[in-house]
Protein backbone atom coordinates (compact mmCIF):
# COMPACT_ATOMS: atom_id res chain seq x y z
CA UNK A 1 0.00 0.00 0.00
CA UNK A 2 1.42 3.21 -0.79
CA UNK A 3 2.24 5.71 2.17
CA UNK A 4 0.45 8.65 0.89
CA UNK A 5 -3.02 7.20 1.40
CA UNK A 6 -4.43 9.73 3.63
CA UNK A 7 -4.99 8.37 7.17
CA UNK A 8 -6.54 11.25 8.92
CA UNK A 9 -7.16 14.81 8.18
CA UNK A 10 -7.41 17.36 11.26
CA UNK A 11 -10.32 19.03 12.02
CA UNK A 12 -11.21 22.92 10.47
CA UNK A 13 -7.64 22.25 8.24
CA UNK A 14 -7.83 23.14 4.66
CA UNK A 15 -7.93 20.04 3.61
CA UNK A 16 -11.44 19.41 5.76
CA UNK A 17 -12.67 22.31 3.91
CA UNK A 18 -11.50 21.49 0.50
CA UNK A 19 -13.13 18.02 0.84
CA UNK A 20 -11.09 15.67 1.19
CA UNK A 21 -11.17 12.45 2.56
CA UNK A 22 -9.39 10.16 4.39
CA UNK A 23 -8.52 6.38 1.99
CA UNK A 24 -7.58 8.38 -0.98
CA UNK A 25 -4.03 8.59 -1.99
CA UNK A 26 -2.16 12.15 -2.81
CA UNK A 27 0.02 11.57 -6.05
CA UNK A 28 0.45 15.07 -6.77
CA UNK A 29 0.43 18.66 -5.67
CA UNK A 30 0.39 21.38 -8.64
CA UNK A 31 1.50 18.56 -11.08
CA UNK A 32 4.45 17.48 -8.91
CA UNK A 33 4.66 13.62 -7.77
CA UNK A 34 4.56 13.27 -4.03
CA UNK A 35 6.73 10.72 -3.17
CA UNK A 36 7.74 11.34 0.66
CA UNK A 37 7.51 13.90 3.00
CA UNK A 38 10.06 16.48 1.63
CA UNK A 39 7.89 16.86 -1.66
CA UNK A 40 4.45 17.38 0.47
CA UNK A 41 5.95 19.50 2.78
CA UNK A 42 7.87 21.82 0.06
CA UNK A 43 5.14 21.51 -2.59
CA UNK A 44 2.20 22.27 0.08
CA UNK A 45 3.62 25.89 1.07
CA UNK A 46 2.12 27.99 -1.21
CA UNK A 47 -1.35 29.41 -0.74
CA UNK A 48 -3.54 27.98 -3.83
CA UNK A 49 -2.82 24.55 -4.48
CA UNK A 50 -4.13 21.88 -7.34
CA UNK A 51 -3.97 18.97 -5.82
CA UNK A 52 -4.70 15.21 -7.63
CA UNK A 53 -6.07 12.44 -5.36
CA UNK A 54 -6.43 8.75 -6.10
CA UNK A 55 -9.66 7.27 -4.98
CA UNK A 56 -9.80 3.53 -3.19
CA UNK A 57 -11.62 2.68 -6.81
CA UNK A 58 -8.49 3.73 -8.84
CA UNK A 59 -10.36 7.05 -10.32
CA UNK A 60 -8.41 10.10 -10.33
CA UNK A 61 -9.98 13.66 -9.15
CA UNK A 62 -8.60 16.96 -8.70
CA UNK A 63 -9.09 19.26 -5.82
CA UNK A 64 -8.54 22.92 -5.45
CA UNK A 65 -7.46 24.08 -1.85
CA UNK A 66 -6.70 27.24 -0.65
CA UNK A 67 -5.04 28.28 2.68
CA UNK A 68 -2.35 30.80 4.20
CA UNK A 69 1.11 30.99 3.05
CA UNK A 70 2.75 28.22 4.65
CA UNK A 71 -0.34 27.19 6.62
CA UNK A 72 -0.07 22.81 7.04
CA UNK A 73 -3.02 21.31 4.74
CA UNK A 74 -4.04 19.23 7.14
CA UNK A 75 -3.28 15.96 6.16
CA UNK A 76 -2.14 12.74 8.07
CA UNK A 77 -0.46 9.70 6.44
CA UNK A 78 0.55 6.39 8.00
CA UNK A 79 4.21 7.68 8.70
CA UNK A 80 6.09 10.74 9.63
CA UNK A 81 8.18 10.18 6.38
CA UNK A 82 5.53 8.98 3.66
CA UNK A 83 7.74 6.16 3.28
CA UNK A 84 9.97 3.59 5.29
CA UNK A 85 12.72 4.46 6.99
CA UNK A 86 16.28 3.80 5.04
CA UNK A 87 18.52 1.59 6.79
CA UNK A 88 22.52 2.88 5.60
CA UNK A 89 24.16 0.62 3.14
CA UNK A 90 27.46 0.98 5.33
CA UNK A 91 29.22 -1.12 7.55
CA UNK A 92 31.53 0.83 9.39
CA UNK A 93 34.55 0.29 11.40
CA UNK A 94 33.13 2.07 14.40
CA UNK A 95 29.51 1.83 14.22
CA UNK A 96 27.74 2.02 17.70
CA UNK A 97 25.21 -0.42 17.21
CA UNK A 98 27.36 -3.29 15.88
CA UNK A 99 28.97 -2.43 19.23
CA UNK A 100 25.84 -3.30 21.47
CA UNK A 101 25.29 -5.74 23.92
CA UNK A 102 22.48 -8.56 22.24
CA UNK A 103 19.60 -8.89 23.33
CA UNK A 104 17.87 -5.25 23.35
CA UNK A 105 15.11 -4.12 21.63
CA UNK A 106 15.27 -4.80 18.18
CA UNK A 107 14.44 -1.06 17.01
CA UNK A 108 17.58 -0.22 18.45
CA UNK A 109 19.85 -2.03 16.14
CA UNK A 110 18.07 -0.19 13.27
CA UNK A 111 21.03 1.91 11.45
CA UNK A 112 19.60 4.87 10.25
CA UNK A 113 20.43 6.89 7.11
CA UNK A 114 17.88 8.81 6.11
CA UNK A 115 18.20 11.89 4.65
CA UNK A 116 14.76 12.87 4.71
CA UNK A 117 15.83 12.74 8.42
CA UNK A 118 18.28 14.36 8.17
CA UNK A 119 16.83 17.72 6.64
CA UNK A 120 13.68 17.55 8.68
CA UNK A 121 15.07 16.03 12.34
CA UNK A 122 19.14 16.90 12.16
CA UNK A 123 20.08 13.37 11.87
CA UNK A 124 23.44 12.75 10.50
CA UNK A 125 23.87 10.99 6.91
CA UNK A 126 27.13 9.71 4.95
CA UNK A 127 26.27 10.82 1.48
CA UNK A 128 26.55 6.95 0.27
CA UNK A 129 22.66 5.48 -0.59
CA UNK A 130 21.54 8.90 -2.28
CA UNK A 131 20.78 8.13 -6.17
CA UNK A 132 21.18 11.26 -8.29
CA UNK A 133 17.61 12.26 -8.12
CA UNK A 134 17.70 12.29 -4.71
CA UNK A 135 21.32 14.44 -4.61
CA UNK A 136 19.64 16.90 -7.47
CA UNK A 137 16.12 17.11 -5.82
CA UNK A 138 18.36 18.85 -2.56
CA UNK A 139 19.64 21.20 -5.04
CA UNK A 140 16.59 21.68 -6.50
CA UNK A 141 14.45 22.17 -3.52
CA UNK A 142 17.06 24.49 -1.64
CA UNK A 143 17.14 21.55 1.24
CA UNK A 144 19.82 22.95 3.68
CA UNK A 145 21.48 23.07 5.54
CA UNK A 146 22.08 18.87 6.03
CA UNK A 147 24.56 16.90 8.59
CA UNK A 148 26.76 15.08 7.21
CA UNK A 149 29.39 11.90 8.64
CA UNK A 150 32.81 12.93 6.67
CA UNK A 151 34.95 11.27 8.74
CA UNK A 152 37.71 11.31 6.07
CA UNK A 153 37.96 13.20 2.49
CA UNK A 154 40.45 10.36 1.60
CA UNK A 155 38.28 8.08 -0.74
CA UNK A 156 40.15 5.24 -0.41
CA UNK A 157 39.97 5.62 3.57
CA UNK A 158 36.75 6.75 3.49
CA UNK A 159 36.19 3.19 1.76
CA UNK A 160 38.01 1.17 3.94
CA UNK A 161 36.26 2.84 7.35
CA UNK A 162 32.86 2.88 6.14
CA UNK A 163 32.81 -0.25 4.19
CA UNK A 164 30.78 0.63 1.45
CA UNK A 165 32.57 0.95 -2.31
CA UNK A 166 30.53 3.82 -2.99
CA UNK A 167 32.17 6.05 0.02
CA UNK A 168 34.69 7.65 -1.36
CA UNK A 169 31.87 9.36 -3.91
CA UNK A 170 30.67 11.37 -1.53
CA UNK A 171 33.20 13.77 -1.45
CA UNK A 172 32.68 14.94 -5.12
CA UNK A 173 28.46 15.29 -4.14
CA UNK A 174 29.53 17.66 -1.07
CA UNK A 175 31.78 20.00 -3.73
CA UNK A 176 28.60 19.64 -5.71
CA UNK A 177 26.11 20.69 -3.31
CA UNK A 178 28.87 23.73 -2.15
CA UNK A 179 28.92 24.69 -5.72
CA UNK A 180 25.15 25.06 -4.99
CA UNK A 181 25.73 26.84 -1.85
CA UNK A 182 23.67 24.00 0.13
CA UNK A 183 24.93 24.28 3.79
CA UNK A 184 26.90 21.74 5.10
CA UNK A 185 27.14 20.11 8.95
CA UNK A 186 30.06 18.13 8.92
CA UNK A 187 30.66 15.21 11.57
CA UNK A 188 34.23 13.23 12.21
CA UNK A 189 34.14 10.64 14.27
CA UNK A 190 37.72 10.33 15.13
CA UNK A 191 39.49 6.82 15.65
CA UNK A 192 43.01 6.48 17.19
CA UNK A 193 45.45 6.28 14.33
CA UNK A 194 43.10 5.77 11.60
CA UNK A 195 41.65 9.15 10.02
CA UNK A 196 43.51 10.98 12.89
CA UNK A 197 46.87 12.66 12.45
CA UNK A 198 47.97 13.68 9.05
CA UNK A 199 44.42 12.24 7.89
CA UNK A 200 42.05 14.77 10.01
CA UNK A 201 44.84 17.40 8.53
CA UNK A 202 43.87 16.49 5.01
CA UNK A 203 40.14 15.97 5.75
CA UNK A 204 39.70 19.49 7.54
CA UNK A 205 41.39 21.45 4.32
CA UNK A 206 39.54 19.64 2.00
CA UNK A 207 36.28 20.98 4.03
CA UNK A 208 37.20 24.05 4.73
CA UNK A 209 37.99 24.78 0.89
CA UNK A 210 34.06 24.33 0.77
CA UNK A 211 33.19 26.94 3.35
CA UNK A 212 31.26 28.84 4.06
CA UNK A 213 29.24 26.33 2.68
CA UNK A 214 30.52 24.11 4.79
CA UNK A 215 29.52 25.93 7.94
CA UNK A 216 30.79 23.93 10.68
CA UNK A 217 33.13 20.93 11.92
CA UNK A 218 32.74 18.74 14.68
CA UNK A 219 35.39 15.90 16.10
CA UNK A 220 34.37 13.48 18.55
CA UNK A 221 36.36 10.17 20.00
CA UNK A 222 35.01 7.06 18.50
CA UNK A 223 33.00 5.18 21.08
CA UNK A 224 34.63 1.49 21.99
CA UNK A 225 32.39 -1.09 24.34
CA UNK A 226 33.20 -4.30 25.65
CA UNK A 227 31.47 -5.79 22.60
CA UNK A 228 34.06 -5.74 19.39
CA UNK A 229 34.54 -9.33 19.37
CA UNK A 230 35.13 -10.20 16.01
CA UNK A 231 34.78 -6.23 14.68
CA UNK A 232 37.56 -4.61 13.47
CA UNK A 233 40.60 -3.51 15.95
CA UNK A 234 39.78 -0.11 17.55
CA UNK A 235 40.37 1.37 20.92
CA UNK A 236 39.45 4.43 23.10
CA UNK A 237 41.89 7.56 22.90
CA UNK A 238 44.68 7.76 25.55
CA UNK A 239 44.57 11.24 27.51
CA UNK A 240 48.07 12.60 25.42
CA UNK A 241 46.38 11.26 22.47
CA UNK A 242 43.59 13.25 23.15
CA UNK A 243 45.39 16.52 24.09
CA UNK A 244 47.92 16.12 20.95
CA UNK A 245 43.95 15.88 18.85
CA UNK A 246 43.17 18.86 20.45
CA UNK A 247 46.73 21.09 19.74
CA UNK A 248 46.06 20.05 15.86
CA UNK A 249 42.53 21.31 15.70
CA UNK A 250 42.65 24.17 17.99
CA UNK A 251 45.40 25.38 15.89
CA UNK A 252 43.46 24.57 12.68
CA UNK A 253 40.61 26.50 13.91
CA UNK A 254 42.76 29.46 15.20
CA UNK A 255 44.10 29.90 11.34
CA UNK A 256 40.99 29.57 9.95
CA UNK A 257 39.58 32.21 12.14
CA UNK A 258 42.54 34.96 11.40
CA UNK A 259 41.34 34.42 8.14
CA UNK A 260 38.28 33.39 7.60
CA UNK A 261 36.09 35.05 10.74
CA UNK A 262 35.31 31.71 12.17
CA UNK A 263 36.95 28.76 13.63
CA UNK A 264 34.80 26.64 11.51
CA UNK A 265 36.13 23.17 13.50
CA UNK A 266 35.75 22.07 16.87
CA UNK A 267 36.62 19.24 18.88
CA UNK A 268 33.60 17.77 21.52
CA UNK A 269 33.44 18.14 25.45
CA UNK A 270 34.51 14.51 25.18
CA UNK A 271 38.16 14.97 23.86
CA UNK A 272 38.95 17.82 26.68
CA UNK A 273 37.15 15.71 29.54
CA UNK A 274 39.66 12.78 27.93
CA UNK A 275 42.75 15.36 27.66
CA UNK A 276 41.84 16.34 31.45
CA UNK A 277 42.11 20.03 30.02
CA UNK A 278 39.65 23.10 30.84
CA UNK A 279 37.13 23.68 28.77
CA UNK A 280 37.26 26.77 26.70
CA UNK A 281 35.22 29.83 27.22
CA UNK A 282 31.90 30.49 26.01
CA UNK A 283 33.02 32.03 22.60
CA UNK A 284 35.01 30.21 21.72
CA UNK A 285 32.22 27.73 20.23
CA UNK A 286 30.22 31.14 18.13
CA UNK A 287 26.99 30.27 17.73
CA UNK A 288 27.30 26.77 18.99
CA UNK A 289 26.25 25.28 16.34
CA UNK A 290 27.37 21.48 16.32
CA UNK A 291 25.56 21.18 20.10
CA UNK A 292 23.97 18.07 18.89
CA UNK A 293 27.13 16.40 18.57
CA UNK A 294 28.71 17.42 22.06
CA UNK A 295 30.22 20.65 21.30
CA UNK A 296 30.31 23.27 23.80
CA UNK A 297 27.66 21.93 25.13
CA UNK A 298 29.38 21.56 28.80
CA UNK A 299 30.23 25.11 28.74
CA UNK A 300 27.10 26.53 27.51
CA UNK A 301 25.60 24.41 30.75
CA UNK A 302 27.95 25.91 33.41
CA UNK A 303 27.21 29.71 31.87
CA UNK A 304 23.66 28.79 31.97
CA UNK A 305 23.71 27.73 35.36
CA UNK A 306 26.11 30.39 36.81
CA UNK A 307 23.30 32.89 35.42
CA UNK A 308 20.69 31.00 36.90
CA UNK A 309 22.25 31.27 39.95
CA UNK A 310 22.23 34.38 39.95
CA UNK A 311 19.09 34.70 39.32
CA UNK A 312 17.95 32.86 43.00
CA UNK A 313 18.43 34.04 46.87
CA UNK A 314 20.22 31.81 48.94
CA UNK A 315 17.75 31.24 51.02
CA UNK A 316 16.17 29.60 47.80
CA UNK A 317 18.78 26.86 47.78
CA UNK A 318 18.69 26.40 51.29
CA UNK A 319 14.95 25.48 51.17
CA UNK A 320 15.95 22.79 48.51
CA UNK A 321 17.10 19.91 50.81
CA UNK A 322 19.55 17.82 50.07
CA UNK A 323 19.41 15.57 46.59
CA UNK A 324 22.17 13.65 44.62
CA UNK A 325 23.26 13.82 40.90
CA UNK A 326 24.43 10.41 38.90
CA UNK A 327 26.28 11.27 35.71
CA UNK A 328 29.36 9.23 33.66
CA UNK A 329 32.57 9.75 34.10
CA UNK A 330 34.15 12.12 32.04
CA UNK A 331 31.39 14.80 33.31
CA UNK A 332 31.20 13.89 36.88
CA UNK A 333 33.96 16.27 38.31
CA UNK A 334 32.09 19.32 36.02
CA UNK A 335 29.09 18.61 37.52
CA UNK A 336 30.86 18.59 40.78
CA UNK A 337 32.19 22.01 40.19
CA UNK A 338 28.44 23.17 39.48
CA UNK A 339 27.39 21.68 42.85
CA UNK A 340 30.36 23.81 44.02
CA UNK A 341 29.29 26.92 42.52
CA UNK A 342 25.92 26.66 43.95
CA UNK A 343 27.93 26.45 47.55
CA UNK A 344 29.56 29.86 47.15
CA UNK A 345 26.00 30.89 46.75
CA UNK A 346 24.99 29.29 50.20
CA UNK A 347 27.36 27.33 51.93
CA UNK A 348 24.31 24.76 53.77
CA UNK A 349 23.36 23.21 50.19
CA UNK A 350 23.47 19.40 50.35
CA UNK A 351 24.16 17.93 47.12
CA UNK A 352 26.22 14.67 46.11
CA UNK A 353 27.49 13.75 42.74
CA UNK A 354 28.39 10.44 41.79
CA UNK A 355 30.26 9.34 39.25
CA UNK A 356 28.54 5.68 37.22
CA UNK A 357 31.17 3.51 36.01
CA UNK A 358 29.68 2.03 32.57
CA UNK A 359 29.61 -1.59 32.90
CA UNK A 360 26.62 -2.76 30.70
CA UNK A 361 28.71 -1.31 27.81
CA UNK A 362 32.03 -1.78 29.06
CA UNK A 363 34.11 0.97 31.30
CA UNK A 364 35.80 2.49 28.54
CA UNK A 365 32.48 3.86 27.59
CA UNK A 366 31.80 7.45 29.73
CA UNK A 367 29.21 9.56 28.44
CA UNK A 368 26.48 10.82 30.65
CA UNK A 369 24.02 9.41 27.80
CA UNK A 370 25.08 5.35 27.76
CA UNK A 371 24.48 4.99 31.69
CA UNK A 372 21.71 2.36 31.82
CA UNK A 373 19.16 1.80 34.73
CA UNK A 374 20.83 -1.42 36.16
CA UNK A 375 24.51 0.59 36.42
CA UNK A 376 22.35 3.10 38.52
CA UNK A 377 20.51 0.85 40.89
CA UNK A 378 23.77 -1.00 41.66
CA UNK A 379 26.12 1.92 42.15
CA UNK A 380 23.83 3.90 44.01
CA UNK A 381 21.81 1.45 46.39
CA UNK A 382 22.69 2.11 50.09
CA UNK A 383 24.32 5.56 49.50
CA UNK A 384 23.03 9.26 50.68
CA UNK A 385 20.63 10.22 47.79
CA UNK A 386 19.28 13.19 49.74
CA UNK A 387 15.57 13.75 48.70
CA UNK A 388 15.71 13.38 44.82
CA UNK A 389 17.79 11.56 42.34
CA UNK A 390 18.96 13.90 39.50
CA UNK A 391 19.55 12.35 36.18
CA UNK A 392 20.37 13.72 32.93
CA UNK A 393 17.59 13.91 30.41
CA UNK A 394 19.36 12.18 27.73
CA UNK A 395 20.09 8.85 29.46
CA UNK A 396 16.76 8.07 29.09
CA UNK A 397 14.79 7.11 25.18
CA UNK A 398 13.58 9.89 23.99
CA UNK A 399 10.10 10.76 24.97
CA UNK A 400 10.40 7.86 27.23
CA UNK A 401 10.68 7.07 30.48
CA UNK A 402 13.20 4.37 30.26
CA UNK A 403 16.90 3.29 30.12
CA UNK A 404 18.70 1.89 26.99
CA UNK A 405 18.99 -1.14 29.15
CA UNK A 406 15.08 -1.71 29.37
CA UNK A 407 14.82 -0.51 33.20
CA UNK A 408 12.30 1.83 33.85
CA UNK A 409 12.55 5.24 35.83
CA UNK A 410 9.81 3.25 38.12
CA UNK A 411 12.24 0.47 38.55
CA UNK A 412 14.85 2.67 39.89
CA UNK A 413 13.00 5.21 41.98
CA UNK A 414 11.58 1.55 43.43
CA UNK A 415 14.66 0.22 44.00
CA UNK A 416 16.49 3.22 45.53
CA UNK A 417 13.98 4.67 47.35
CA UNK A 418 13.92 8.08 46.09
CA UNK A 419 11.89 10.00 43.44
CA UNK A 420 13.92 10.74 40.25
CA UNK A 421 14.24 13.78 38.23
CA UNK A 422 15.18 13.66 33.98
CA UNK A 423 17.20 17.11 33.61
CA UNK A 424 17.03 18.49 29.74
CA UNK A 425 20.34 19.93 29.09
CA UNK A 426 20.28 22.97 30.29
CA UNK A 427 21.51 25.21 33.05
CA UNK A 428 18.62 26.81 33.99
CA UNK A 429 16.89 23.92 34.36
CA UNK A 430 19.53 22.36 36.73
CA UNK A 431 19.40 24.64 39.05
CA UNK A 432 15.40 24.23 39.43
CA UNK A 433 15.91 20.32 39.73
CA UNK A 434 18.56 21.32 42.56
CA UNK A 435 15.88 23.60 43.96
CA UNK A 436 13.21 20.56 43.92
CA UNK A 437 10.90 22.91 41.33
CA UNK A 438 9.71 20.75 38.07
CA UNK A 439 12.08 20.76 35.30
CA UNK A 440 9.76 20.62 31.58
CA UNK A 441 10.30 17.59 30.12
CA UNK A 442 13.42 17.12 27.12
CA UNK A 443 12.69 17.64 23.39
CA UNK A 444 11.91 14.69 21.64
CA UNK A 445 14.91 13.51 19.56
CA UNK A 446 13.23 11.90 16.96
CA UNK A 447 9.65 13.01 14.15
CA UNK A 448 6.42 12.67 16.42
CA UNK A 449 4.60 9.53 15.40
CA UNK A 450 7.41 7.57 14.07
CA UNK A 451 7.68 4.49 15.21
CA UNK A 452 11.52 3.75 14.84
CA UNK A 453 13.43 4.76 17.32
CA UNK A 454 16.48 6.56 16.45
CA UNK A 455 19.59 5.85 18.93
CA UNK A 456 22.36 8.74 19.22
CA UNK A 457 25.21 8.69 20.91
CA UNK A 458 26.02 11.58 22.63
CA UNK A 459 28.29 12.66 25.61
S1 LIG B 1 27.95 4.30 11.92
FE1 LIG B 1 26.04 5.00 11.01
S2 LIG B 1 26.40 4.94 8.82
FE2 LIG B 1 27.97 3.67 9.78
S3 LIG B 1 27.17 1.58 9.76
FE3 LIG B 1 26.62 2.50 11.72
S4 LIG B 1 24.57 3.35 11.39
FE4 LIG B 1 25.46 2.98 9.37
Amino acid sequence: MSMTVIQSIDRHSPAERAGLRPGETLTHVDGHPIVDVLDYKFYTYDPRLELTLRQPDGKSRTVRVRKREGENLGLNFESYLMDRARSCANNCIFCFVDQMPPGMRKSLYFKDDDARLSFLMGNYLTLTNLSQREIQRIIDLRISPINISVHTTDPVLRVEMLKNRRAGEAIDTMRRLAQNKIIMNCQIVSCPGINDGPQLHRTLTDLAEMAPAVNSISVVPVGVTKYREGLYPLRPYTREEAAALLDQVEAFAQRHLEEHGTRLVWCSDEFYLLAGRPLPPEDYFEEFTQLDNGVGMLRLLSCEFERALRLVEPEDLMRAGAFSMATGVSAAPFLQQLVDMARKKCDKIEGYVYSIQNRFFGETITVAGLVTGGDLIAQLRGRPLGERLLIPANMLRSGERVFLDDVSVDDVERELGVPVTAVPQDGYELLDAMCGLEVSPDRPLHAPGEDTEYYQYNP
